[in-house]
Order: structure tokens, then sequence, then C-alpha cells
């Protein structure tokens, strides 16, 4: 089981670039992802329309959100579905709980959903003594290993197939092998039997549709249809933000989601479900509950810089475009949603104390921004985040040192506009540099090709306690331009490539 935290965000990190295997599967997984993406955003000319609508939609819904939201519960009701609100995690738990319990439930059938993921619901209902089994395959290999999700919509991205197998082998008894069709019909032997004999389905929900109360959930592998069809109770748990106003907004989000999460035209199966069935020669469960969860969305909706986080539509795509995820992975977040948009998520459910080192988590390449279906900026969230967080610290004697240091800071960046508006000045301090640094060059500490600067005595000593820099070189760059500028080659060079 693993127990990362929020809190320890620097040391899971730096465990993980030790662990190859891990890099490795992760390297292969969010590259493959990563081109099946853009191969088919490229095949809809008007993908950036789309995102431009998908955004439209969705920051109009989260405007009105209340009204939205209303006429999602009474069309849901009409339609024979039963509404419950959680505040949070903990009342969301309890309305599952209770409903088993008024059901004598002992077995509960689940499909992937990051939403209870989010309130920890299987260990409530385990706490219960109720068996909660996932169906998904990733899902249901990670509960095998007694893991949690690193991945938004891969959640064994991690795994190698080897280490797969031999899960396999040593918690379902069968004889050893890597085949991975062997693998996956075990898998749906085991999962076959329980989907019979599971007395409720428990699924997450993609959409919502406010205009006819019907929910969307999307997948690959059928089992969403077997958890919502097979056992005579649905709950199905849906964070307040998944909702959207009309049925035709689905056709924009369909096209985004699967092409981005990925790089599918289209699912497998979309789960199209209004109410509970309407008679008995109707298929489906006879209840439908969908729990409608806050859980502090409610406070991010609040702020217009923070409201875009709940525009997310799950698609994982940023954590496949990330630089920090790619080498890390995602237990390293130490939460259940990881990666950049993990990183805006987290600290506004579980409070910025808790999580204060995830916006940090983020070089603002913008890669996220780039490849996100609904244009979420979440440089711009991180940025929000850190400045939060700062503030927040600048309470009683930590204010006094943040004095201190903006004050270093301001004469700083004053020498050092002297220094690079005069270039005399320029050029010497480049050479001083260049000589104090033998004291402090070393070999970087994770093991990457080269000498890096891995230390530099105080104040600037926060710089390098997260972050290696390249040494200074030995001859500068206006030294070598003098240079190069001065031989025949290099001009010729020039000329050639000049227009
Ligand atoms: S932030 Fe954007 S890219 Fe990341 S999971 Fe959400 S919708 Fe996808």
């Amino acid at each position: 089981m693993n127990h990362l935290t929020t809190e320890t965000f620097d040391a899971n990190a730096r465990a993980a670039l030790t662990d190859l295997q891990l890099r490795g599967a992760l390297r292969q997984a969010t590259s493959l992802f990563g081109k099946r993406r853009l191969a088919a955003a490229q095949s809809l000319p008007d993908w950036e329309d789309l995102r431009t609508q998908a955004r439209r939609i969705k920051d109009e819904t989260l405007l009105h959100l209340d009204r939205y939201l209303e006429e999602f519960t009474a069309n849901a009701e009409k339609a024979g579905a039963r509404i419950h609100w959680a505040r949070d995690a903990a009342e969301a738990n309890e309305i599952v709980k209770r409903l088993a319990r008024e059901r004598a439930a002992r077995l509960v059938v689940k499909s992937k959903s990051m939403t209870t993921e989010e309130i920890h619901l299987n260990a409530a209902l385990e706490a219960e003594g109720i068996e909660a089994l996932e169906t998904d395959l990733g899902e249901y290999i990670i509960q095998l290993a007694g893991e949690t999700p690193s991945h938004i919509i891969a959640p064994a991205i991690h795994k190698t197939r080897h280490q797969i197998a031999e899960l396999f082998v040593e918690k379902l008894g069968i004889a050893p092998t890597d085949d991975i069709p062997t693998l996956t019909i075990t898998a749906r032997r085991v999962l076959r039997e329980k989907f019979g004999a599971a007395d409720i389905g428990i699924s997450g929900v993609n959409f919502g549709v406010a205009e006819t109360g019907t929910i969307l959930i999307l997948e690959n592998e059928g089992n969403i249809r077997l958890t919502t069809s097979l056992p005579k109770t649905h709950i199905a748990v849906m964070g307040i933000e998944k909702v959207i106003p009309r049925f035709e907004d689905l056709e924009v989000f369909l096209k985004l989601l699967p092409r981005s999460g990925t790089g599918q035209h289209l699912t497998a199966y979309q789960s199209l479900i209004t109410g509970a069935r309407r008679s008995p020669q109707d298929e489906g469960p006879d209840e439908l509950h969908i729990i409608l969860l806050d859980n502090g969305r409610s406070r991010m909706l609040a702020h217009p810089t923070t409201r875009q986080s709940l525009a997310c539509i799950r698609c994982g795509a940023c954590l496949n475009a990330c630089p920090v995820y790619q080498q890390i992975g995602g237990h390293a977040y130490g939460s259940v949603y990881p990666g950049p948009i993990g990183a805006v998520i987290t600290p506004q459910l579980i409070g910025l104390s808790k999580a204060a080192k995830l916006p940090y988590a983020s070089s603002l390449c913008g890669a996220c921004r780039e490849v996100c279906p609904v244009k979420i900026d979440i440089p711009e969230l991180l940025l929000h985040l850190r400045a939060q967080i700062t503030e927040e610290q600048e309470t009683g004697d930590r204010k006094s040192e943040r004095s201190k240091q903006r004050t270093a800071e301001r004469l700083s960046f004053k020498l050092w506009a002297a220094i690079i508006t005069r270039p005399r000045w320029y050029e010497f301090s480049g050479k001083l540099a260049h000589l104090l640094q033998r004291f402090v060059v070393r070999k970087n500490r994770i093991g990457s090709v080269g000498r890096f600067v891995s230390w530099i005595a105080p104040p600037l000593a926060a710089w390098t306690a997260a972050r290696d820099l390249r040494p200074i070189e030995d001859k500068s760059f206006r030294q070598q331009w003098r240079e190069r500028g001065s031989s025949p080659t290099a001009r010729e060079e020039a000329a050639e490539t000049r227009p």
C-alpha cells in the first residue's frame, strides 16, 4: 500500500526519480498517449473551435451552476432517479452506507470513478463490512496491489506487464505467465462472477445533462454497462461541476474528451442513463440514486480564477504532457488527483496548508494549457495558489522574515540591474562568478550527464535546494561571439543562411 502524502511531496518525487522501472513505464505510456492525442486532434479541422465552444459551455454552466443543478435535479427525479446532496466526503459516504445498509448489501461492484476515490469510498464501505470490488481492469489491478490510481484515466499506468503478471500469480493463483490475453481473461472470469452476485453497482459520472436529467458515463471495457445494469441498485457519485445545460452540448464534449484522453475518436461504450427502469419488461436497475457532491467545489466556484478548475473534464491530457508528471508519476503527488490538474485542485480540496508543495510541482512551461480541451489556464491557477500560500505564510514571525527577504530581493534586483546595464561590469561579474563557482560545482545528484551547481551559499541556497544549475561555461557568450564573429568560416556560414 502506498502511504505517500502531499506533505512529503519533495521526498516522494526524489524517490520516484530513482525508480528506473517506473520512469520507463511512464515514458512509454505518456508519450504514446501524447502522440495519439495529437493525431486525433489533427483529425478534426475545427479542433480549436471545439475547445473554445467547450470552454464557453463550461463557463456559462459554472456562472449559473445553482440554476442548472436545480434543473438537473428536477428532470432526473421526474425520470425516476433519487437525488441526494452531499456537502463533503463524509456525507457522501454516509449516504452510500445508509443505502447499502437499507438493502442489506454485502457486495458492491464499482466502475472507475475519481470522485469515489476522492471521498475514499472503498475504505468507508470496507469499514462497514461491505466488499467493494473495482471492475475496471486498471483499477482492479491496483486494488489487488493495494495501491491508489497513479493517473486519472489509466490507473495502473506505472505498472509494467511483468509486474501485473507477478501480481496475478500471487493474488489469483494462476500459473506463471505474462501473456496479456491470459491475464485479461483471468480478470474477466473473476469479475464476471461478481457482477452477477453484487447487490449494488456504484459508478461515477462524466456529464449530467440538466435539460433531461440524463447522466453519461464513458468507458472502453463494458464493465460500466454491467455495473450500472446488473445489480438492482445503481448509485452514481457526481461532482456538482459535472452538470452541463443541454443534451446537444454532449456532442462537443464527446468529440473532445476521448481524443484528449486516449486519442480515440470515441470510447467503445457511452452509457446514457435517464432514471431507473420504468416497467418490469425494461432492462436496468430498479433504483438509481445520484449523489451530488460538493466537497470544496463551492469554494472554487466563488473566485473567478479558481472557478476555471471546475471546467475540468478529467481527460488526463495535462498529465501526459507535463514534464514533471512524466518523470515522477502520480503517486508522488500523494493525492487522488495527480499531475497539473491535481496540483491545482488538491490544495483547494484538502486545504492549502496540507498541499502547499503541489502548486510548486511545475515548471510553468504551459504544456498543460496547450493540450487542455477546455482551455484551463493551469499555470495561471498555479501562480494564483502560490500567491495565496505566500500570503497565508506571512503571519507573525514569518511576516518579518518575509519582509527581510523582500528587502534582500529588492537589493539583489537593484544590483542585478546595475550590472546588466553596464557591459564592462557585466563581463567582469561573469568572469568573477566563473572563478568562484569552482567551490560549488559538483556532480549532479540525480545521475544526469554533466556537471551541475548543486549548492549555492545562502541567501540563494533555496534555489539549489530544489534544482540544479548549469555551471558558467569557460568562455562567456560574448567571448564566443567575438571569436566566432572574427572567424571567416563563421562569417561565411552566417552569409549563406541569410535570406
Ligand atoms: S485540466 Fe484539462 S487537460 Fe487536465 S484533465 Fe482537466 S480537462 Fe483534461
